[in-house]
């Protein structure tokens, strides 16, 4: 199993390696499994003067956990002078000139990106085959999704090549890919974590999360990610909790509502078996779990697939072939400008979810979509408030299948969407919610979702590392 970030660090600070070492094996790694097509930049220049910076802080007393430790962005996070592309033509040739709130901070404790990885164009999508870059595979088996949008730092993880990966969640895009991909993916509460310099997709629901082998290793870097940003106005002024410290609560008083809406008819028996077993394993850790309901969780992909789009049209409108972004050859008129710079700097998916949103937005239609979506919303997140005065989390599995074939779900958009079936409701709610591989189901890996009330991601993660210290499934790792 590839080293931990605890270890990563202990080898720094016993001089056992540098983090400029550190920095050129990861790049080195990434260059070995370019079939993965995991990256959209790799960035070794930057990588490594950022590498010599961490050295530096390493040679003092109180370096931070992370300095010196590897890693990369999902790129829809802006990196200043470096090119931030979404995973779209739009943006294909697009150079920030400032850094991401999350970017910044992560640099700020001496964290090493080594680049920027693949995604959804946009974050839409579940299989990270919208990408303008091509899809990503899968390292547990080439011939199948890693999930998405997250799914480039996702397989970047489960392949060893760096121990975390940013990424966002708007719908499931952290919790899904790493379900899919055998790793452990942190979605913190809205508003925990800046959105500033994210490229937006649905603000009510954009998210900044991690994709780490563990739980342990998701609060190092929540720990560095948190915290209040005054320019994104729905950042919570609210101090940090002490992260490493809540990882040792045991979970002996601990009550686990398994939500019976969440092994519904679409959940493959595997994937409900191995989420069944690691629910037993919590009870012998001295849970108690509680047959739950979340009546209106029926409710959340239709809701979620009007909000979101809708959301969607109007950040996206942004993009106009005026001010940045892609522009057509030539263009005759203002309108021909528009059309085709929009037509030809955004893929299939993107325009379906702008045609889809325009709709659900225009007038005679916006009372009985738009409107009723927000209806639901409420109704979804009112189940959650009421679960929550009975039990401390919420159990299920985190999609219900293991990572299917590439192809198979890409001529209907249904069916895909569908894969966000038990993830999209804790964004429309705004909840943190984890996912940890929980076993495998005809050899791919399987993960549970725990879910958690607003700001309770310190006993999200001590549950899941009682959980990872007692089992070793997060410690599996696919073949090179
Ligand atoms: N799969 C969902 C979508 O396509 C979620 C994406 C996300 O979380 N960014 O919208």
């Amino acid at each position: 199993m590839a080293s931990s970030i605890a270890q990563l660090a202990q080898d720094l600070r016993a001089r056992k390696i540098s983090a400029a070492e550190l920095a050129q094996a990861a790049l080195a790694r990434a260059g070995a499994r370019s079939e993965l097509n995991a990256f959209i930049t790799l960035d070794e220049a930057t990588a490594l003067v950022a590498a010599q910076r961490a050295d530096a802080a390493l040679a003092t007393a109180n370096a931070p956990a992370l300095a010196g430790i590897p890693f990369a962005h999902k790129d829809i996070f802006c990196t200043n002078g470096i090119r931030t592309t979404c995973a779209s033509r739009m943006l294909e040739n697009f150079v920030p000139p400032y850094d991401a709130g999350v970017v910044e901070r992560l640099r700020d404790v001496h964290a090493v990106s080594i680049g920027k990885t693949n995604m959804d164009e946009f974050a839409m999508g579940s299989s990270n085959e919208n990408s303008h870059f091509g899809a990503v595979k899968n390292p547990w088996d080439a011939t199948r999704v890693p999930g998405g949008s997250s799914g480039g730092s996702a397989a970047a993880v489960a392949a060893g090549i760096v121990p975390f990966a940013t990424g966002t969640d708007t719908g499931g895009s952290v919790r899904q890919p790493a379900a899919f991909c055998g790793i452990t993916g942190l979605k913190p509460t809205y508003g925990r974590v800046s959105r500033w310099g994210m490229i937006a997709y649905a603000s009510s629901l954009d998210c900044a999360g991690v994709l780490a082998r563990s739980a342990q290793d998701c609060m190092y870097a929540l720990s560095a990610m948190a915290g209040h940003d005054p320019r994104d106005a729905t950042s919570v002024a609210r101090g940090l909790d002490n992260y490493d410290a809540a990882l040792s609560s045991k979970l002996s008083n601990m009550k686990i509502g398994v939500a019976r809406e969440y092994f519904g008819a679409g959940v493959d028996a595997g994937v409900a078996a191995a989420v069944r077993d690691a629910l037993a394993q919590y009870e012998r850790l001295g849970a108690t779990l509680v047959d739950i309901s979340l009546p209106n969780a029926h409710l959340a992909i239709p809701a979620y697939y009007v909000i979101a789009p809708a959301e969607a049209s109007s950040n996206l409108a942004r993009y106009d072939g005026v001010r940045y972004g892609h522009r057509c050859a030539d263009p005759q008129t203002l309108e021909d400008l528009y059309t085709r710079s929009r037509g030809e700097g955004f893929g299939a998916e993107v325009r379906r979810r702008i045609l889809v949103g325009t709709y659900a937005l225009s007038a005679g239609y916006y009372d009985a979509y738009y409107l009723r979506a927000q209806r639901a919303r409420r109704v979804i997140a009112n189940d959650f408030s009421e679960a929550f005065k009975q039990v401390d989390l919420i159990a299920g599995p985190t999609a219900p299948t293991v990572a299917f074939k590439l192809g198979e779900k890409t001529a209907d958009p249904l069916a895909m969407y569908a894969a966000d079936v038990n993830t999209v409701a804790v964004n429309l709610a705004g909840l943190p919610a984890i996912s940890i591989p929980a076993g495998f189901s005809d050899g791919l890996p399987v993960g549970l979702q725990l879910i958690a009330p607003a700001f309770a991601e310190g006993p999200l993660l001590a549950a899941a590392h009682q959980f990872q210290l007692a089992t070793d499934w997060h410690t599996r790792s696919p073949g090179a």
